[in-house]
């Protein structure tokens, strides 16, 4: 499982690298699919119950499973990108939010507020702890500034199939639900709205937008509880933080 987290993790880091006003997200996703099968590993996601592309790429109101396209990414956009990788049998899921050139102060934020959710949520993984308690650390600091938490897609286990259980909510009560132990692995991924926690689904059947179109963040980590604490499989020692974490971030 570290070898397929690495894995994604730099696929996640070379589509981001690739991130700038005028690439299309269908030249991301081919990237990104080349990237993975030059590795030796299949692109988890194509297939998928039918799902066409190897990443999923959500632009501001779309919160998740967006299809690539020929859509031009434009300054001022979000972009959050999906991506997951099966390598020796195990699979690795991470997702990020990318500003697109010059992002307005809201959505920066935004995207922050995310990374910081994600980062306390892993915080919360260790032995004897609860699945609460990763809810409730997303909870807390997102409803904090006011954002919705997409309640109708959460986070789950995952080892040899992408979709493991058990569920894992954003939101919950500390203290409560499933006991944590060593050698669980999670993706933790908080889906963060700018307004309203509610979507709806475009025609295509797979893209997820906010109801009243404002913008999303989506960021994601495949985590290993361990003796001594949570390992996070998809980050990459290397690389630095996307954004600065500022001191404003905190509630
Ligand atoms: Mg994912
Ligand atoms: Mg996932």
């Amino acid at each position: 499982m570290r070898a397929a987290g690495r894995l994604v993790a730099e696929v996640r880091e070379a589509v981001r690298r690739m991130v700038q006003p005028g690439v299309t997200t269908l030249e991301l996703d081919m990237a990104a699919e080349q990237m993975i099968r030059d590795a030796g590993a299949l692109p988890t996601f194509k297939g998928y119950h039918g799902f066409p592309f190897s990443i999923c790429a959500s632009v501001n109101e779309q919160v998740v499973h967006g299809f690539p396209s020929a859509y031009a990414l434009k300054e001022g956009d979000i972009f959050s990108l999906d991506c997951g990788v099966t390598l020796g049998g195990f699979v690795g899921d991470t997702a990020t939010t990318v500003p697109v050139g010059r992002v307005d102060e809201d959505r920066l934020k935004l995207i922050r507020v995310a990374e910081e959710c994600l980062e306390r949520a892993i915080q919360q993984c260790w032995p004897g702890k609860h699945l609460g308690d990763i809810g409730w650390a997303v909870q807390e600091l997102a409803e904090a500034h006011g954002y919705g938490i997409v309640r109708d897609y959460v986070g789950h286990g995952i080892g040899r199939k992408m979709h493991e259980d058990p569920q894992i909510p954003n939101y919950g009560k500390p203290g409560t639900g499933i006991k944590i132990r060593s050698g669980y692995v999670f993706a933790i991924e908080p889906m963060i709205n700018m307004g309203t926690h509610k979507t709806k689904t475009l025609k295509d059947g797979w893209t997820v937008v906010t109801l009243d179109g404002r913008p999303s963040a989506h960021v994601e980590h495949t985590v290993a509880v361990t003796e001594e604490g949570p390992e996070v499989l998809t980050r990459l020692a290397e690389s630095a933080p996307t954004q600065p974490q500022a001191e404003t971030v905190g509630a």
